[in-house]
């Protein structure tokens, strides 16, 4: 009974003189169209925000977010991938950061983690003294080689993806859980 009475109130407020006024705008209308003179601008077409891509250093734990449209830069990108032991960064190889941030694109995923870029070559030969997987005339060691990983991607799958863009180097290091990009000759080989 109460629900049928709030009904009939309904269809009568709803056709209650004025609600509609014939001579123009309501009240209401009005109200509505001031109030839509305040309303942010809409967006511009063509124009959208940067699709970012955060890279995480492993061994610094800084951050630095890519514009792929827009690379960073030189110096900035130089002192992300710096040398983590001696703190020392070197002239890196830019396209490193575009190779990254593509394969991130690749698999829609907005973060990718260094692992290691520029590595000093006193650095290099105390990872070889210690017995370490690492050449002796590295590519890191002239500022021209990456290791990284994609979140949730098996490295397998950026592995295949790394070697379909013959571009230089790349290593598989299935245990460590990264692969290795360098812009130098193109070969490959796996490590641990
Ligand atoms: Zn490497």
């Amino acid at each position: 009974m109460r629900q049928a009475a709030l009904a009939v109130a309904v269809v009568v407020a709803t056709a209650a003189p004025g609600a509609a006024d014939p001579a123009g705008p309501s009240k209401k209308d009005r109200e509505r169209a001031t109030k839509s003179t305040h309303h942010p601008a809409p967006p511009v077409p063509g124009t959208k925000p940067a699709k970012l891509v955060n890279l995480t250093n492993q061994w610094t734990n800084e951050w630095l977010a890519v514009d792929p449209a827009a690379p960073p830069d030189r110096a900035v990108i130089d002192r992300f991938l710096r040398d983590h032991f001696t703190n020392k960064p070197a002239a890196m190889d830019p396209r490193l950061i575009d190779i990254v941030a593509a394969a991130a694109n690749n698999f829609r995923s907005d973060t990718a983690v260094v692992v290691s870029g520029f590595r000093h070559p006193k650095y290099n030969l105390i990872l070889r003294k210690k017995g370490h997987q690492v050449a002796r005339d590295s590519q890191h060691t002239h500022g021209n080689a990456i290791d990284f990983f994609i979140p949730r991607i098996p490295v397998e799958t950026l592995h295949a993806w790394a070697k379909a863009q013959a571009l230089g180097g790349v290593g598989l290091y299935l245990e460590s859980n990264f692969v290795h990009m360098d812009t130098g000759k193109i070969r490959y080989w796996s490590g641990e």
